[in-house]
């Protein structure tokens, strides 16, 4: 057996072409940037931005996991904790080449504003692997997974840390998680810690609608936008931008409400349909396949042929800063649905809002996801199991508010709605802090 330690350093990392990622993008300096700007418009008090603007925990693991091979390979894992004024750190754990301990913490301080604008009480928290998914076997992703876990140790708990799947992890993963965390604390506290982690499969201690709620909340947004902007869904026109677990349950969603899906990407190139794809037959391809590549029902085109379809809509859900300048100048749609986070940088915000291109911003738009984890951990603690029907409702009255506030503040204090977002989210985070001052 081989016994060498190969660091993980030795990963290829994608080129940014293939990535989609220039290198020297600051996701976290936007994300502080924005910060700034909206504690202005809020008026927050500075000494709550100055404890806003650094997480307060930042975890980083080296752990070794044997490979089928035999070699045995050093992964680094990241756990950044934000914030846990409002309830424990939230947030989902991503598996990617590109995962860096900047990026972590852009993502975990965009969950605490998540989690106050949503009216949750959690925190903020996010964390990672940096390594890709695809290019290890089923056995090899089973125990990178456990092992990051026992990694993580007491750093995570149903009361204190509560990750969820984000891009490249899954259900499956989340059950592999909980078992791990469950297995370490002892028998007697094995069956009271499944909400160590949502987004679990449902037999597994999951909800009904979680898997798809990211998807589902951004559609009720967009139907809020409709309203407000007296524009008519059924048989209006839709691109994607990753079709993973958000791109797919949003073009799902919302071919039942009559909007077409005419062109989609991810990370293995882009297809176009003018007669719309059959969004449910394209998931179940992506389900079998691992991506949109070699899909019978579409046309190959390239990503500035992507971006130049025109379309009502365009709902980016694979990662972050894939809407520059160009990409802003190219999109000919009404509406930018964020279900990524972090999708446009801010030359590309920019541009598109000159344009006059609408975004729903993703601390509102894809704030589903953590919602419907709030309900699985309610559901989780109670010994109960919701109907999705339930879910549904009270994710539709949940979003639907957030969108009425976010969009009412906009307009009040003349700024984008990602300040709105933004600006809420800190007002109700800044209340808490003024009632309870600062220990000691
Ligand atoms: P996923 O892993 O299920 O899907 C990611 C998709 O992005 C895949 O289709 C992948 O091929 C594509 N992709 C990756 N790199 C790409 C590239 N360079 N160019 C084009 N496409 C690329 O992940 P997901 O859970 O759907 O997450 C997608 C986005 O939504 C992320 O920004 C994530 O943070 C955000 N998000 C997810 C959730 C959730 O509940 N899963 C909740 C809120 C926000």
């Amino acid at each position: 057996m081989n016994d060498k330690l190969s660091s993980q350093s030795s990963i290829p990392i994608p080129p940014a072409s293939r990535s989609g990622l220039p290198k020297e993008y600051d996701f976290y300096r936007v994300v502080q940037d924005y910060l700034e700007r909206a504690a202005k418009v809020a008026k927050i008090e500075h000494y709550v931005e100055t404890i806003l603007s650094q997480p307060k925990n930042e975890i980083i693991v080296n752990f070794p996991v044997r490979m089928d091979s035999g070699e045995v390979r050093l992964f680094k894992g990241y756990r950044v904790q934000h914030n846990n004024l409002l309830g424990p750190f939230k947030g989902g754990i991503r598996y990617h080449p590109m995962v860096s301990l900047d990026d972590v913490k852009a993502l975990a301080a965009m969950m605490t504003w998540k989690s106050a604008l949503m009216r949750l009480p959690f925190g903020g928290g996010k964390g990672g692997i940096k390594f890709d998914p695809h290019s290890v076997s089923r056995q090899e992703l089973q125990r990178i997974t456990r092992r990051f876990t026992h990694a993580l140790g007491e750093n995570i708990g149903p009361e204190y840390d509560i990750p969820a799947p984000d891009v490249g992890t899954s259900g499956q993963i989340m059950a592999w998680m909980m078992d791990t965390y469950s297995n370490m604390v002892g028998a007697e506290h094995k069956q009271s810690v499944k909400g160590v982690v949502t987004g679990k499969p449902v037999a597994s201690g999951g909800t009904l609608g979680r898997a798809k709620a990211t998807g589902q909340g951004l559609v009720f947004c967009i139907l809020e936008w409709a309203k407000e902007h007296a524009f008519t869904l059924e048989g209006s026109t839709m691109s994607v931008q990753g079709f993973g677990n958000v791109g797919s349950n949003t073009a799902v969603i919302l071919s039942k409400l009559g909007v077409s899906t005419i062109a989609v990407g991810d990370h293995t190139g882009y297809l176009y349909n003018p007669e719309g794809f059959n969004a449910h037959k394209l998931q179940d391809y992506v389900e079998a396949h691992g991506s949109i590549a070699g899909y019978p029902g579409g046309k190959p085109i390239t990503r500035e042929e992507f971006f130049a379809t025109k379309a009502d809509i365009f709902a980016p859900c694979a990662l972050e800063n894939q809407i520059g300048e160009a990409e802003a100048r190219a999109l000919e749609v009404r509406l930018v649905g964020e279900g990524a986070n972090g999708p446009c940088n801010p030359a590309g915000e920019r541009v598109l809002l000159e344009k006059g291109i609408d975004i729903l911003p993703d601390v509102l738009a894809n704030s589903g996801g953590v919602t419907v984890s709030y309900y699985e951990w309610v559901q989780n603690k109670r010994s109960e199991s919701w109907s999705e029907e339930e879910v549904d409702a009270r994710l539709e009255v949940a979003m639907k508010r957030a969108y009425r506030e976010v969009s009412d503040f906009a307009r009040q204090r003349k700024c984008e709605m990602r300040v709105a977002a933004y600006g809420i989210a800190l007002q109700r985070i800044e209340a808490v802090y003024k009632e309870r001052e600062i220990f000691p």
